[in-house]
């Protein structure tokens, strides 16, 4: 019921703030989308504007849909000095789940006549799956290092090139990581899980470019028409999920202690500034590096199994991109610099031209923002647009967005039956189950078309590059 929306302007609703609301919230998309758009999406984003220091407005992006107490496609940011709060369910449960993109230098005409051979190594060679174990088991002292390094740490094992990391947020590593914050039973579900991918809308996809939509931006991305591209989207497997599990359990019981009343309890958070807030930082920057490390050992083994089948092939990264996250961040809020703690999840950042934290590769375009379609449909690149003005703290969408639930999904649609159509598209889907491929059929999300339009609209981010799949290892 869209008559509770004001509409600001073509692209930007708003809910103007009445009873606990301490900003508005708004959100980002057409008249098309935000009539789509799950209910519960406004009144998740009114909740979150509900919080204790929460500064300019709660925010949704066109891909928004409903998620654990925060929406999925929501941004959020606190000032600790204004009784600010972080809340895990403001991260998400996968902490740091993200996209990377490599270039692989080959085009459609490589690929097309091995893709059988290519989609059978690769599903060989990444684990994908629940219970999907990798090659590198960590024993404590190894995985502590790890939680503190991140991909740097991966670098150090051999897995992956140095230029590797001028091209992943944080450099690869984030800092005010504490591994001491994570509980043993975090540690042990990762243990055998480094370098896998996971299940459900995890996936390693081999992607060629159908469409530049923006020669200057794609030019500087090193992207051309048919370049064939891999992108990895995974996270932090089990360690995330279980600091999320630990720290919702002890944030529930915090908040109440800290007299936070809660709009649902699902929002349980914790002052910035309590130990409580401090411990969750430190270990949801350990998860952090957990999903990129992650990413770049999965990157060593797609480097390899490209290497049997093109001996000289180099794949070298465009960009690492977290969506589900909290980060300190200076923005200007009404003219001010202020140091803020800005939740993205299921929200890419999305820094424009000459932010002064890119790396200098990007610093005419803005950084490239990396989306998700869905395994039969299209993904695209856009690079971020922010500039004097920023929307959202310089954040957009992260993906198509879920227009049907995954039970509904796979009521719907059989996996065997999804393989088989896209296999007569000419895509190829390996995955350990086909209960998953139901649920994840490219019906179940949004137009990511319309979605990436919107973000444009908006003033997000812009649109260089349109990409199809043509391999998806599915977790
Ligand atoms: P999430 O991070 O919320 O789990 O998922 C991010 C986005 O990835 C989803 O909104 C969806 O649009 C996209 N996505 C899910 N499965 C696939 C897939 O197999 N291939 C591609 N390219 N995108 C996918
Ligand atoms: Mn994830
Ligand atoms: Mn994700």
């Amino acid at each position: 019921d869209i008559s509770k929306l004001q509409r600001r302007s073509e692209f930007e609703w708003v809910v103007a703030p009445y009873g606990r609301m301490r900003v508005p919230a708004v959100i980002y998309a057409s008249v098309e989308l935000v009539a789509a758009m799950d209910e519960k999406v406004y009144q998740q984003a009114t909740q979150v504007a509900m919080l204790p220091g929460i500064v300019q407005a709660s925010y949704a992006m066109p891909d928004a849909h409903w998620g654990y107490g925060f929406p999925i496609g929501g941004v959020a940011a606190f000032d600790a000095e204004q009784g600010g709060v972080v809340s895990a369910g403001g991260v998400g449960f996968d902490i740091s789940c993200g996209v990377r993109t490599l270039r692989t230098g080959l085009t459609w005409h490589d690929i097309e006549p091995v893709k059988t051979r290519l989609a059978d190594s690769l599903f060989a060679r990444i684990p994908a799956g629940v219970y999907s174990t990798g090659q590198y088991p960590l024993a404590p002292p190894e995985m502590d290092a790890m939680l503190r390094g991140g991909a740097q740490w991966a670098l150090q094992r051999g897995f992956g090139e140095a230029a590797d990391l001028d091209c992943t947020e944080e450099h690869g590593c984030m800092a005010g990581a504490d591994p001491a914050q994570v509980s043993e039973r975090a540690k042990r579900r990762q243990r055998d899980e480094m370098g896998t991918l996971g299940s459900g809308n995890h996936y390693l996809e081999v992607q060629h470019v159908t469409e530049i939509l923006d020669r200057h931006i794609a030019e500087a991305f090193g992207l051309r028409a048919g370049d064939i591209l891999v992108s990895i989207h995974c996270g932090s497997r089990g360690l995330g999920h279980q600091i999320g599990t630990d720290y919702l359990k002890e944030m529930l019981q915090g908040a109440r202690q800290a007299g936070i009343g809660l709009p649902d309890r699902e929002l349980a958070c914790a002052h910035l500034d309590s130990l409580l807030g401090r411990r969750y930082l430190g270990a949801m920057r350990a998860a952090a590096n957990c999903a990129l490390a992650n990413r770049q050992i999965l990157t060593h083994l797609t480097r390899e199994t490209f290497r049997e089948l093109f001996p000289d092939s180099r794949l070298t990264l465009l960009y690492d991109v977290s969506h589900n996250t909290c980060k300190e961040e200076t923005h200007a809020v009404d003219g001010l610099k202020r140091r803020l703690f800005v939740h993205r999840k299921g929200a890419t950042r999305a820094f424009g031209p000459g932010h002064p934290d890119l790396p200098p590769q990007f610093r005419d375009t803005g950084q490239p923002v990396l989306i998700g379609g869905s395994m039969g449909t299209a993904s695209y690149i856009l690079a971020g647009a922010a500039g004097d003005k920023e929307n959202a703290f310089g954040s957009a969408c992260h993906g198509a967005g879920r227009s049907l639930s995954r039970h509904e999904a796979s009521r719907r649609w059989n996996g065997r039956t999804v393989v088989d159509e896209l296999r007569a598209k000419g895509i190829l889907i390996r995955s350990p189950s086909m209960r998953g491929v139901a649920e994840e059929a490219p019906l179940a999300y949004k137009d990511v078309g319309a979605v990436v339009a919107a973000a444009e609209h908006a003033g997000l981010a812009r649109i260089a590059a349109r990409l199809e799949p043509l391999i998806s290892i599915k977790g």
